[in-house]
């Protein structure tokens, strides 16, 4: 049975660092902290949005009504990968189940692997202009589906971001979108305030 409570508080936590008007920093520091509390239990992702595809799976969890942050969950199936592509604002990746692996792509012709980054499960890592924006994801196990939870500093499916052919560097206009028309109820506290 899932229990959507660490989703509620993380979400509420988040607003409250908007609220307060961090700079990138203190959502790198303090959203970091918060994903990687989210993350160390794996009790809490509605199946609908824990489902592969034959396509790795985007599903939004919630967006700021503002905009100023969106939270993700990504599901890869065996041996999918995102084409390489880049987010024009801050993000934090935390794995909760299974494994995956970040590649930095550093431009030219054709593009060349930068850092590599493999995530196992309850590890967080950020993306940044500061650290490196351009990337290829993929799950690192052949033999079942990963998921990471990602936040971001907008509305990530809305926002007019790139995606780059390897090969040559060349760079296509991309707006992701989600693979749910629904989000998940945060508002149902009926079990909390019975127990009450
Ligand atoms: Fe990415």
């Amino acid at each position: 049975m899932t229990d959507i409570t660490p989703l509620h508080d993380f979400i509420r936590a988040m607003t409250r660092l908007a609220e307060d008007g961090a700079t990138e920093a203190r959502w790198l520091a303090e959203g970091g902290a918060l994903l990687r509390r989210l993350v160390a239990t794996d009790t809490w992702l509605p199946e609908a949005c824990a489902e592969p595809g034959p396509r790795y799976r985007q599903y939004l969890l919630h967006c700021d009504p503002v905009e100023r942050f969106s939270v993700v969950s990504f599901v890869w199936g065996p041996g999918q990968r995102t084409p390489v592509h880049n987010h024009t604002v801050w993000g934090l990746v935390g794995m909760l189940r299974g494994e995956e692996i970040s590649t930095e792509m550093v431009a030219g012709t054709p593009m060349r692997p930068g850092q590599v980054d493999r995530l196992h499960q309850g590890e967080v890592v950020a993306v940044s202009a500061d650290t490196y924006d351009i990337h290829v994801v993929e799950n690192a196990l052949p033999d079942r589906a990963s998921i990471s939870i990602h936040v971001y500093g907008g509305n990530i499916g809305a926002i007019a971001r790139s995606v780059f052919d390897p090969g040559t560097g060349a760079r296509t206009r991309f707006v992701s979108g989600y693979d749910n028309a629904a989000v998940p109820n945060l508002w149902d506290r009926s079990r909390e305030m019975a127990a009450a």
